[in-house]
């Protein structure tokens, strides 16, 4: 689908459009609000060749937005020009335009950026580490310095319209820009499915997708459900056109417009006549007023097209629209008629619970009060906020005997005096764990080593495991500032990173911990913006994450040997009774109450 990027074209030189080009390209606003300038670089990394493309946002995207690829990135010497009006390495001439093949053309989108919001650019070309950060803005001249960085670009917008309020008046809140942002990278993430795109709105991950293929983009954005029940659409070919794509079974239907997606050779576009005939085409096969989720990709001859029409490229001509059209809608219709209606077990998932947040860890700002309340006479649960007159010690956890596991999640446990205990697996594991990393930090704290001076990464002393390969993590200016004096602390917990200029940052260890599966390196990232959080807790949570990264889950069948192990690992921690959340984790069941509930 992405046939029409620059991926294998040799990179070519970034130059001024001669005047006549100029003039023959659709003038107007390019960036109209913050999802339009996410489309522009996400544009601009894909004629870039990108295989990754990692979108952040924050404020909607009025306050930050960053786009980073690995692709083959600006020469340093280009990079002032790019962002230049009318300069681009795409077409060189007027009869370019009647044949493009890239997504850009216009020489247009960084320079119009720069107009209206702080942009700072950070290329490196080649994979040898050295890179160029460019910074300029609409009161700001351009001044570089050099930066470390791998293959590729990293394009970030501040404060976007800030000295433009008319345009930022026309804004909608954040958190409709924000929503816009995430259609937008949700339909490139469709349109390419082969392109491995993440987007995380104020560092919560909103979407990701593996770069495999279509269905697999469908799963992670839509879930298992929907991609089990994608029926094929296409592939159709008429005049010169290739129709192919999805169209979730007629079980998964939606009240608007938004799950229908179509791209013109990789452009997600809004042509509203493909629209309606996508509409028509599954029109007498679903309720009135419901909408299909589908997914469709349209190559075309680029001669065939002309993206040149709308200054935001979101509309594009095709000379044959409407034979295009009337087969689109003949392949729908095809595609939603020749299987029968059958509901999958969990029926037409509402449009709502895929698009709310991912469940991620946010630490209320006080967790560390402990308490113990008795809501039901007999039942004690532990570990209640509210109730602060029992001290934490009035609950000691017995010496428990595991008696099974429940659901492999709760352990069931009988204490010498015969109450009955439940034991939340997961929370008990994060509680021992947590307990293990302070112990850890003060261990070493406590070493001869002198608590300042230039942390040595590599010393044996860390506790932490060493990376393989060190990872460079890039950092706001703010987050490096809050990072910078809290290295040693870090050091500390098995978590050695180093400064490496600007605001990067070199991970060499991560915290060792018996738990710890999957990729550190993965870890490493997520600890390292936490480590920089703006807040006194800071510490406490990246312990708290830490550990409930490593922790053992819920649904892990554990031995009785193995639950023995954490029920006594559980009783020697200082607060047993709740996880570092600050959730409860035990609930015990008096023999009297049981004896009471059973009228024995
Ligand atoms: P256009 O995309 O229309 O050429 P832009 O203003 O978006 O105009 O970009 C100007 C030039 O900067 C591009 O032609 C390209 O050479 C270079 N460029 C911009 N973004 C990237 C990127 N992410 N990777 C590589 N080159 C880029
Ligand atoms: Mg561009």
């Amino acid at each position: 689908m992405s046939d029409t990027s620059a991926k294998d074209a040799a990179p070519r030189h970034i130059t001024r459009l001669p005047h006549e080009v100029v003039e023959r390209i659709a003038a107007g606003e390019v960036i109209e609000r913050p999802a339009s300038a996410v489309r522009e670089l996400i544009d601009n990394a894909l004629d870039a060749g990108a295989t990754r493309i990692r979108v952040a946002m924050r404020e909607g995207g009025m306050r930050l937005i960053s786009v980073a690829d690995d692709g083959i990135g600006i020469p340093a010497d280009e990079l002032e020009l790019a962002c230049q009006p009318h300069t681009t390495s795409k077409i060189a001439q007027i009869s370019d335009l009647d044949h493009i093949t890239t997504f850009g053309f216009r020489g247009e989108a960084l320079a119009s950026i720069a107009a209206m919001a702080e942009l700072e650019m950070t290329s490196a070309t080649d994979g040898g580490g050295m890179a160029t950060t460019l910074i300029l803005g609409p009161a700001k001249p351009p001044a570089s310095s050099p930066a470390p960085r791998a293959r590729g670009t990293t394009v970030t917008v501040r404060d976007l319209f800030q000295q433009v309020p008319a345009r930022r008046a026309l804004l909608r809140g954040p958190r409709a820009e924000a929503q816009r942002i995430q259609n937008v990278v949700r339909a490139y993430a469709l349109a390419h499915p082969e392109v491995q795109f993440a987007l995380t709105d104020d560092g919560y991950l909103l979407l990701q997708t593996s770069g495999n293929d279509l269905r697999a983009a469908i799963a992670s954005i839509y879930g298992a459900d929907v991609a089990a029940a994608l029926l094929p659409l296409g592939p159709r070919e008429v005049a010169g056109a290739l129709i192919r794509g999805v169209v979730a079974s007629r079980a998964f239907h939606y009240a608007t417009r938004e799950h229908v997606f179509i791209a013109v050779n990789g452009r997600p576009i809004a042509n509203s006549s493909l629209f309606a005939a996508a509409e028509a085409g599954y029109r007498p096969l679903l309720r009135k007023g419901r909408h299909p989720l589908l997914v469709a990709s349209l190559a075309l001859d680029p001669s065939e097209i002309d993206a040149n029409i709308h200054p935001a490229k979101t509309e594009m001509l095709l000379r044959q629209e409407r034979t295009v059209a009337a087969a689109l809608r003949e392949a729908v219709h095809e595609a939603l008629g020749s299987v029968p209606l059958s509901v999958p077990a969990s029926t037409g998932l509402p449009s709502a619970t895929h698009f709310t947040r991912p469940l991620q860890l946010r630490f209320p700002a006080q967790r560390t009060r402990r308490g113990l309340r008795i809501r039901e006479p007999g039942i004690h649960y532990s570990g209640n906020a509210e109730d602060e007159a029992l001290e934490e010690d009035a609950f000691q956890l017995p010496e428990l005997t595991p008696l099974g596991q429940f659901d492999n999640t709760l352990i069931l446990a009988q204490s010498p005096s015969n109450h009955l205990f439940l034991v939340d697996q997961h929370r008990a594991h994060e509680r021992i764990l947590y307990q293990e990393l302070l112990k850890q930090r003060e261990s070493f704290l406590g070493t001869d080593e002198p608590a300042t001076g230039e942390p040595e990464p590599d010393a044996p002393t860390s506790p932490g495991q060493l990376l393989l390969e060190p990872l460079l993590v890039e950092l706001t200016p703010t987050q490096a500032e809050l990072l910078l004096p809290r290295l040693e602390e870090l050091r500390a917990l098995g978590f050695a990173c180093q400064p490496f200029g600007g605001s990067m940052f070199l991970v060499r260890a991560v915290p060792h911990l018996p738990g710890m599966a999957g990729d550190p390196g993965a870890f490493a990232r997520d600890f390292a913006e936490e480590a920089a959080e703006d807040s006194n807790h800071w510490l406490d949570h990246i312990c708290t994450t830490i550990a409930c990264r490593t922790a053992i889950r819920r649904g892990q069948p554990l031995t009785l040997a193995e639950q023995r192990t954490l029920l006594d690992d559980l009783r020697q921690t200082k607060t047993p009774m709740n996880c570092p959340h600050g959730s409860p984790l035990v609930l015990r069941y008096t023999r009297q109450a049981l004896a009471k509930a059973f009228e024995w």
